[in-house]
């Protein structure tokens, strides 16, 4: 399946994006031969931090790129290992007056870095336990 946003590598060593389905020629050397690598991206964003990766000096690029996969690995095994427990979340996310809003515990969930699950889910399996009651709209208190 070709993707509509391409990251096109080219054997003089530039890479450059393109949005069209088809790759003609090296933007730098012009060469429609030269062409080594053309990978898709789903999305115009994804495709600019690719390009401009890909153009970042090879030894500068590789260490770039560890410390990128590591950091994704780090990420992955925090969000993984469940440390993170619902019921603190929520309790994090609740304000002095005991208030928990779903903005307040969305804000939790970004900022550890949580996403495979979200304050809508969280909440709503509180509330079947009985621990969380709905004041307002968008506003819990704890029961007990
Ligand atoms: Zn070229």
């Amino acid at each position: 399946m070709a993707y509509k946003f391409n990251l096109v590598n080219c054997g003089c060593g530039h890479s450059f994006g393109t949005s069209g389905s088809r790759v003609n020629y090296c933007t730098k050397c012009g060469s429609t031969t030269n062409i080594k690598n053309v990978t898709g991206f789903e999305n115009a964003e994804k495709l600019s931090v690719a390009v401009s990766t890909a153009n970042i000096p090879k030894e500068i690029s590789d260490e770039l790129i560890e410390k990128i996969q590591k950091k994704e690995n780090k990420h992955k095994s925090s969000s993984q290992n469940k440390s993170s427990d619902p019921f603190n979340l929520m309790k994090k996310a609740t304000d002095i007056d005991g208030n928990l809003s779903k903005l307040s515990l969305d804000e939790v969930l970004i900022s550890e870095g949580i996403s495979d699950t979200t304050s809508e889910h969280l909440i709503g399996q509180a509330e079947m336990q009985g621990l969380l009651t709905r004041v307002t709209q968008n506003t819990w208190n704890w029961l007990s």
